[in-house]
């Protein structure tokens, strides 16, 4: 095995916290649809598998270097919010939370001298940049929108669009 038994364990975790995160988008996306909007479901279920995609990723990385993959139980995600900016509020703790774990394992990795694992962890170090502002612009979105959700339906269907 080409990583400590901590880094081992750890990557483990993080596998568990991207499904946990798909696991929450799913709930969000729902929440969306039950209130009529289809779009902003849709951008939720397309995070959802992104999120398995971060999972996957990982445990390649861990057979890749001879690691053991545990599989956990995905916490089961809340569903009930109060309205459409809570879901997003929920959905933007949520990407700041994983940030948190993905430095946590970046300080592991440095004070392992992990170089390997480092470089590999790097990629999401630069995804969750992504993640967090893209969240946070929903979010501001959300709220300049207020009642007219409409409005921020158009908008992400607009984004969502392959670009030509
Ligand atoms: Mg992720």
């Amino acid at each position: 095995m080409m990583i400590s038994e901590t880094m081992n364990a750890k990557l483990n975790e993080q596998i568990t916290a991207e499904f946990a995160a798909a696991h929450k988008y799913l709930a969000m996306a729902c929440a969306f649809d039950s209130r009529g909007l289809k779009i902003l479901c849709q951008r939720f279920v397309q995070q959802a598998a992104e999120e398995r995609d971060h999972a996957m990723k990982i445990l390649h990385y861990m057979l890749e270097v001879g690691g053991r993959v545990h599989l956990e139980a995905v916490p089961e995600p809340a569903d009930q919010f109060a309205n459409p900016k809570a879901i997003v509020a929920a959905a933007l703790e949520s990407e700041q939370h994983v940030t948190r774990l993905i430095h946590d394992l970046v300080s592991l990795a440095d004070s392992e001298k992990d170089y390997a694992t480092r470089s590999f962890l790097q990629w999401f170090v630069d995804e969750q940049v992504e993640e967090v502002a893209s969240m946070r612009d929903l979010l501001t979105l959300v709220e300049l929108a207020g009642n007219n959700l409409l409005q921020v339906e158009a908008r992400i269907r607009h984004e969502m669009m392959p670009k030509s």
